[in-house]
């Protein structure tokens, strides 16, 4: 996406002469707002495309993970566990594809916010011709990092927020209704009141009154959070 785009805006930039003159002539504006406009739909209805088979994917397959983990451990406690799919587990999986078909879809959109912001500044500045297309031809290099950034960030939380979720809804079918929170040490900057949670039970249904604003949130709900649980066998 960004290769294409800096491909196009500079190409812009460099072979349009107006393109310098701003304050004289529009023509130049119009004609990146029309070439960000049409990428910005073009690569938008890209990623809707692919987001919803991937997000099904990563869905299936962090079920799996998750079973699998729970077999491993119902298995050394030598207990049978049902895996069938529960009204509830297909609600959370439907629940996490689409929280991740929005988060998809935010990438390209706060790029293309960004890439305008850049562009217009640029432009609006004016100047010699090259030193402008050089100059977003860096700023598009440091746009490719950053949404890369976001873009692992984002599928990091989601794939870990999916697995607290399914794990979740898997137990409560298997009746497990309680679980010790794990606080994960992993994170720089952990949370207080999760280090504090650590070792306390809680319902798997609703959580500890641990939020921001004492509401009640589960290991692995909020973002970044890397807690766990430990499943309180009822048996
Ligand atoms: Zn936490």
């Amino acid at each position: 996406m960004n290769d294409d785009v800096k491909a196009e805006i500079v190409t812009i930039m460099r072979d349009n002469p107006l393109a310098m003159d701003m304050a004289m002539d529009a023509n130049p504006v119009d004609l990146v707002k029309r070439a960000i406009s049409s990428l910005a739909k073009k690569w938008i209805d890209n990623f809707i495309r692919k987001a919803i088979p991937v997000s099904d994917e990563v869905a299936d397959k962090t079920l799996e993970a998750v079973d699998r983990g729970i077999l491993a451990s119902a298995r050394k406690d030598s207990l049978v566990i049902n895996l069938q799919w529960t009204d509830a587990m297909l609600q959370k999986r439907d629940a996490i594809i689409a929280e991740n078909v929005a988060y998809i879809r935010s990438i390209p959109e706060q790029y293309f916010t960004e890439i305008e912001g850049m562009v217009y500044r640029a432009m609006s500045r004016g100047g010699d011709r090259k030193k402008l297309a050089d100059e977003l031809e860096a700023g598009f290099g440091k746009r490719h990092g950053i949404t890369r950034r976001r873009a692992e960030r984002i599928a990091r939380d989601q794939v870990r927020k999916a697995t607290s979720a399914l794990a979740n809804a898997r137990q409560r079918a298997a009746g497990i209704k309680r679980g010790i929170w794990q606080h994960s040490g992993g994170s720089n900057k952990p949370r207080k009141k999760h280090v504090h949670a650590h070792g306390q039970e809680f319902d798997l249904e609703v959580g500890l009154p641990i939020g921001d604003k004492g509401q009640y949130v589960l290991p692995g709900e909020e973002p970044e959070c890397g807690c766990t649980w430990k499943p309180v066998l009822p048996f």
